[in-house]
């Protein structure tokens, strides 16, 4: 019986579903996945990889450092943390990495900044029930559901109040906006308060690479709907939703092998072993496009991993991608009207509303959506027999010669009723195309072999939905012109393996470029216009 029947009757639960921030973040990220490990607990094939092996050194250090350092700092060299970092590394797990020396540098300096910080810190650390607050668990609970959290560490701010801190050891920094919504974060700052009350009030990342501190007060996260999320997730859980959720994880998850959503191994098609085929360069449209557009641009992103900022229109955009994967996935039985659509467009908000700049610049964008999938009802629902689609966001991971693999998203795949496919894409950037460019768009072309090579699919026709033109852009693609896209494919592979300047590139996107600042050519930039930003201006509404 469901969990949740229990409570229909108001009963008082019998039985409580234990989990944790964890469980949860990996059934977002793949339900099957959830599955193999929560449900099955089974271990899967482990995979050494060296960012795991780094983070745990560096954690590790950590919590032997604050618990040696806690009765008396004064006696703590300045390179005590780094020296145990060192007593720690286990070479082992880093053979053959190309870049082994670069990590072990990465971990003097965490050692460094991070002695420092627990210097600049330590009249904080908080004492509860007689012993210094950390490494303590705390539970959130809310019927029938209990979340066990562990907080690294609590300090007692000046002001008096309490602040959450939790260590991170990834390179990836997650931004103040996207903190907001985090459910992970939202969870421990739910039990914390649980257990210590509304002083505790400050929520703070401190990323031990570079001891760089990024803070959120409670008032600024979304507790509110935290109930409402947990059991929604905890309900698909209870229901068994367990669809394998194929993407970019998928090549360092310890289930590939056994996984039902993929019948055949990549590596098998082009006769390596994993390992072989883990060395190949992994390639997107977007990946590639970005280098082709600018080798700076690129080399920020892959390379120095700095994560995009939010932007209003990359929250705008991939809000109304999701309104149209509920609207035509195949296993929604609602009735599809402007009704339902408005429906799953307030539904969805919700979830993409980082990036704006205020409230009235987030209504701006919201009127726009509002326009822009009224005018694709009228035009393309409301007109016309409605069919769910064949294929939403299908993953697709394809070897190209002998150092590429192609991966990517296709938007949607629709059945014909002549017994062929049609691959549609949605474009929602406020700049038009002619027919001239969907004609040579490369990326439908990379859709076009994808879809034939990967789901075996005839592809008969392709479109562009262009969102704020109110009109759909369809062209055709051949056989013949697959071998010149694999051959661009692999030249972009070999020009980024020999990249060694990474030079910038004036291009559309310089304006709405998060590197423009400090950019080697912002005048030329600033002073070219022709040039516009992707967002939406007040004449685009
Ligand atoms: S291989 Fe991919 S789809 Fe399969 S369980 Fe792992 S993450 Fe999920
Ligand atoms: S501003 Fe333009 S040229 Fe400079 S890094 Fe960004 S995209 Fe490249």
């Amino acid at each position: 019986m469901s969990l949740f029947g229990l409570f229909d009757k108001k009963q008082k639960p019998i039985e409580v579903m234990k989990t944790s921030p964890g469980k949860l973040k990996t059934y977002m990220q793949c339900p099957m996945k959830y599955k193999f490990l929560h449900v099955e607990n089974r271990t899967g094939r482990k995979l050494s990889t060296h960012h795991l092996s780094f983070d745990g050194i560096l954690k590790q250090a950590v919590e032997e450092f604050q618990k040696k350092t806690l009765m008396k700092f004064e006696d703590i060299q300045p390179d005590e943390l780094s020296r145990m970092i060192e007593a720690n590394w286990d070479p082992a797990r880093f053979e053959g990495v190309e870049n082994a020396e670069e990590f072990r540098e990465a971990a003097r300096k965490a050692g460094r900044v991070m002695t420092q910080w627990f210097a600049d810190n330590r009249a904080f650390l908080f004492t509860h029930r007689r012993e210094p607050a950390l490494g303590v668990f705390a539970e959130y609970f809310v019927q029938p559901i209990s979340v066990w959290v562990r907080l690294d560490r609590i300090e007692r701010m000046p002001e008096g109040n309490l602040r959450l801190v939790i260590f991170k050891s990834g390179a990836r920094q997650i931004l103040p906006q996207e903190m907001k919504h985090d459910l992970g974060i939202r969870l421990q700052m739910a039990a914390a308060r649980e257990l210590f009350g509304e002083s505790m009030n400050r929520f703070a990342y401190v990323y031990l690479r570079d001891g760089n501190t990024i803070e959120i007060p409670v008032d600024d996260l979304d507790l509110e709907t935290l109930p409402g999320e947990l059991l929604e997730k905890i309900r698909k859980i209870q229901d068994g939703d367990f669809d394998p959720h194929l993407g970019p994880l998928c090549s360092v998850c310890e289930f590939l092998e056994e996984c039902p959503g993929w019948p055949e191994m990549p590596w098998k098609r082009v006769g390596e072993d994993r390992e072989t085929y883990g060395k190949r360069l992994r390639m997107s449209y977007s990946k590639m496009s970005l280098f082709e557009r600018c080798p700076r641009a690129y080399s920020k992103l892959y390379i120095e991993k700095i994560a995009p900022k939010p932007q209003p229109f990359f929250s705008f955009g991939s809000c109304i991608h999701a309104v149209m994967e509920t609207f035509y996935d195949k296993n929604n039985d609602e009735k599809r009207s402007l009704q339902y659509l408005m429906r799953v467009l307030d539904e969805t908000w919700t979830g993409f509303r980082i990036g704006y700049a205020d409230d009235n610049e987030e209504s701006r964008y919201r009127e726009k959506a509002v326009t822009m999938l009224e005018q694709y009802c009228n035009r393309f629902v409301k007109s016309q027999k409605f069919f769910p689609a064949s294929q939403i966001e299908s993953y697709f991971e394809i070897p190209v010669g002998g150092d590429t693999v192609m991966t990517g998203f296709i938007d949607r795949i629709d059945a014909r009723l002549d017994g062929g496919y049609t691959v549609l894409d949605y474009k929602t950037e406020p700049t038009d195309r002619t027919q001239d460019a969907v004609d040579k768009d490369l990326q439908l072309t990379l859709y076009y072999w994808a879809a034939r090579e990967w789901l075996r699919l005839d592809i008969r026709e392709l479109g562009l939905f262009m969102m704020s033109f109110d009109k759909l852009m369809t062209t055709t693609r051949s056989p013949d012109q697959i071998p010149g896209l694999l051959e661009r494919v692999e030249q972009v592979t070999r020009q980024i393996r020999a990249e060694t300047v990474f030079a910038p590139k004036v291009n559309k996107y310089c304006l709405s470029c998060d590197h423009l600042n400090g950019c080697p050519i912002e005048e030329t930039v600033r002073s070219d216009g022709r040039l516009r930003t992707m967002e939406f201006t007040e004449d685009d509404v």
